[in-house]
Order: C-alpha cells, then structure tokens, then sequence
C-alpha cells in the first residue's frame, strides 16, 4: 500500500530535521521510501506568529495498517524531540498521514484522508509534484486539480 506523508519542521535546523524524519520514518523496516517531492518554505497557518515551515511529502510503501504506521511516525516524532503540544504551534517535526491508499479511516485519533490537507496549499503543493493524479477518496478530485484551486502565496520551492 503507498502512504502519503506530510513533513513540516519550523523550529532549530528545519532542512536537517525534514531529512532525518524522512530517512527515520522510510526505515525500510517498516516503510519503504518511493518517492519524495521537493522540499518548499511556508509561511505558517492558524498562528501567525511564529518562524516560517520546511515542508515537504513523502510517499511510502508499508506493510502496516494505518494505526501502526500513525504509531511508527509518533515514536519518529517523540525520538526527535518533539515535544510542543500546541496545536499549529511551532514544532521540531511533524508527521501526517494524507493518503493511505484509498482507504478512508474515521477513528479516535486518526482521521485519513487528513482532513485539512485539501486545503493547504503546503501540502498539496508538494504532493502534486509526486503524486499529480492520485484522486483524493472522499472529494473525488485529483491532487493536481486541488492543488490548482489553492492559494500558493506563502509556498516557496526551495533550491536543493
Ligand atoms: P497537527 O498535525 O494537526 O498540527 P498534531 O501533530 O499535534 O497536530 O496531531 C494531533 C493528533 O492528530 C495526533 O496525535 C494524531 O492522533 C491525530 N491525527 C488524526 N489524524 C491524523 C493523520 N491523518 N495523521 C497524523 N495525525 C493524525
Ligand atoms: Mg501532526
């Protein structure tokens, strides 16, 4: 099954950060790294007032069901030293499932399709790089179409 994951760091060494979460959560292990889109600079969401984002999006192949993979980027997250509870605060590193195939999951605590990531352009952006047909499974667009819709101010390519 392929994943998609969103990655996004804003506090100490955001692009050295960005990697490590990439390499630690595509262990191989557990997930294998298939593709990897640009990484992009962000201006934050929901508080303002804090330093810009790296994000970038990540898509694996992995054996685990949903929970475990969700289980597997917390521990990547914890072991990274995250340790902001706030939400949309700033963060070290954050790890989100988009996609998980076309699965559609609604649990306590884990929601797929993620359900702001149609919204965000810093998500949507990078992952229309990797994955420009994949069809969200709840809104029935493609990734390149919603990506087309977003507002893109804010969303810097970053030169590698
Ligand atoms: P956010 O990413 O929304 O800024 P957090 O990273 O602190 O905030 O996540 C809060 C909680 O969201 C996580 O503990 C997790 O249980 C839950 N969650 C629900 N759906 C997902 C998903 N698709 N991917 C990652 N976390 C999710
Ligand atoms: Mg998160």
């Amino acid at each position: 099954m392929i994943a998609y994951i969103a990655i996004g760091s804003n506090l100490g060494d955001r692009i050295a950060n960005v990697k490590k979460a990439v390499l630690r959560a595509a262990d191989e292990v557990k997930a294998t790294l298939v593709l990897l889109s640009s990484f992009y600079e962000t201006e934050p969401w929901g508080m303002k007032e804090q330093g810009a984002f790296v994000n970038a999006v990540m898509g694996v192949e992995t054996e685990l069901t949903p929970a475990a993979l969700l289980a597997h980027l917390k521990s990547v997250e914890a072991g990274m030293g995250r340790q902001e509870t706030e939400r949309w605060g700033p963060r070290t590193i954050d790890l989100d499932i988009i996609f998980y195939g076309d699965l559609v999951v609604g649990e306590d605590g884990l929601t797929i399709p993620h359900p702001s990531a149609h919204e965000r352009a810093f998500v949507m952006v990078p992952l229309a790089e990797i994955a420009p047909e994949f069809k969200h499974p709840v809104l029935g667009r493609t990734v390149s179409e919603i990506a087309g819709s977003l507002d893109k101010t804010g969303v810097r390519k970053m030169e590698p």
